[in-house]
């Protein structure tokens, strides 16, 4: 029985690689048309910390937000944006430490949202940091390295950000913890719009 439950497991985690490898191929033979929207940046960060609220807890895990507007409405991929958000906040969980904290701020400068994500985990070693973005990179030893990861979440985050014309660089100290930055167009609207830009409110 032991066996069985074990082979399932590897099962479902070859299953989840081949669909985040399917994902990305997809993503550079850019296949997956984007689909731009005006929705607002910090009720997704909140909608996809609360996804993950349960491994939150367990960690006692807590999420600021730290924002110059109190809406942030963003031209950009609504799907895709919340897998990169997902991507980033389950990485501060997963590698951070108990009682740990994330902040995401959005500050704007000339029509642009300009993004940070900044965690208090163990950060990582400068020589990492130029390869971290390479799928299937991971770092090694890692104490509280998470099982089933695969190394492809940074990958497809970095490729999302780029398909929107924007960049994403990282930033870490060792003992202090580690800040990915990306910005993203800032919306003229002030609400949500429909595909042809009609606000919906
Ligand atoms: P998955 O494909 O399931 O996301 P992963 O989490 O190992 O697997 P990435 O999300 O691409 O892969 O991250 C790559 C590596 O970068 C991780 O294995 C981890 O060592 C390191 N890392 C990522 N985010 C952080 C972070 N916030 N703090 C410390 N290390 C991190
Ligand atoms: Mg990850």
């Amino acid at each position: 029985k032991i066996f069985l439950e074990r082979a399932s497991k590897s099962t479902e985690r070859m299953t989840h690689i081949l669909e985040d490898l399917d994902q990305l191929t997809k993503l550079e033979l850019e296949r997956i048309p984007l689909d731009i929207r005006s929705f607002d940046f910090l009720e997704l960060v909140k909608e996809t910390y609360e996804s993950l609220e349960l491994i939150a807890k367990e960690k006692n895990f807590r999420l600021t937000i730290d924002a110059s507007d109190p809406y942030c409405y963003v031209n950009a991929d609504r799907n895709k944006l919340s897998q990169v958000l997902l991507s980033l906040t389950s990485n501060a969980i997963a590698y951070g430490k108990v009682s740990g904290k994330l902040c995401v701020s959005v500050v704007e400068i000339d029509n642009t949202y300009n993004i940070q994500f900044k965690d208090d985990g163990a950060g990582i070693e400068p020589q990492h940091l130029p390869r971290l973005f390479e799928r299937f990179y991971r770092v090694e030893k890692s104490r509280n390295r998470h099982e089933g990861g695969s190394g492809l979440g940074l990958a497809i985050v970095k490729h999302i950000i780029e398909s929107h014309g924007q960049q994403i660089q990282v930033s870490s100290t060792v003992g202090i913890g580690t800040t990915f930055t990306f910005s993203l167009q800032k919306s003229k609207a002030t609400g949500p719009v429909s595909s042809r830009g009609i606000p919906l409110k």
